[in-house]
């Protein structure tokens, strides 16, 4: 009995000097979403295109299959991506081979209609 008393009284100091070490840590959370996160450079977000060739070279190494291009013969008309379907692996920005797509760092895509997630990019401008 006075045995499980003194685990219980060590238990209990063991668990409040954790706690207490905490206090002088500096802080790893951040306050979201009054803090932004800072994100590094490798972060891969929302697309975003520019001068894009119309080449398909994206829509091949997609492996999600989001990609839809509308072509008017040589001219790219619509550019969509279904971010409901992207897993944002990047392969459409490392293998466009005029560097013509960047992933931003935006991030907060979260809508309550699949409408609103079918990303439809005109040259140089994000929809
Ligand atoms: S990031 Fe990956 S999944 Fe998303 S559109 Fe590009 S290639 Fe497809
Ligand atoms: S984004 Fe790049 S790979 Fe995709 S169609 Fe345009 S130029 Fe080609």
């Amino acid at each position: 009995m006075i045995r499980k008393i003194w685990d219980s009284i060590k238990a209990l100091v063991m668990g409040l000097g954790t706690v207490f070490s905490h206090l002088f840590r500096k802080t790893v959370t951040e306050e979201y979403p009054e803090e932004r996160p800072l994100l590094n450079g490798f972060f891969r977000g929302k697309h975003h295109l520019e001068s894009c060739a119309g080449c398909g070279f994206c829509k091949k190494v997609c492996p999600s299959d989001a990609i839809t291009i509308v072509k008017n013969e040589r001219i790219v008309e619509k550019y969509i991506i279904d971010l409901g379907k992207c897993i944002f692996c990047g392969n459409c920005m490392f293998y466009c081979p005029s560097k013509s797509m960047r992933m931003t760092d935006k991030f907060e895509l979260a809508t309550n209609s699949k409408t609103n997630l079918m990303h439809e990019i005109t040259e140089g401008k994000i929809k």
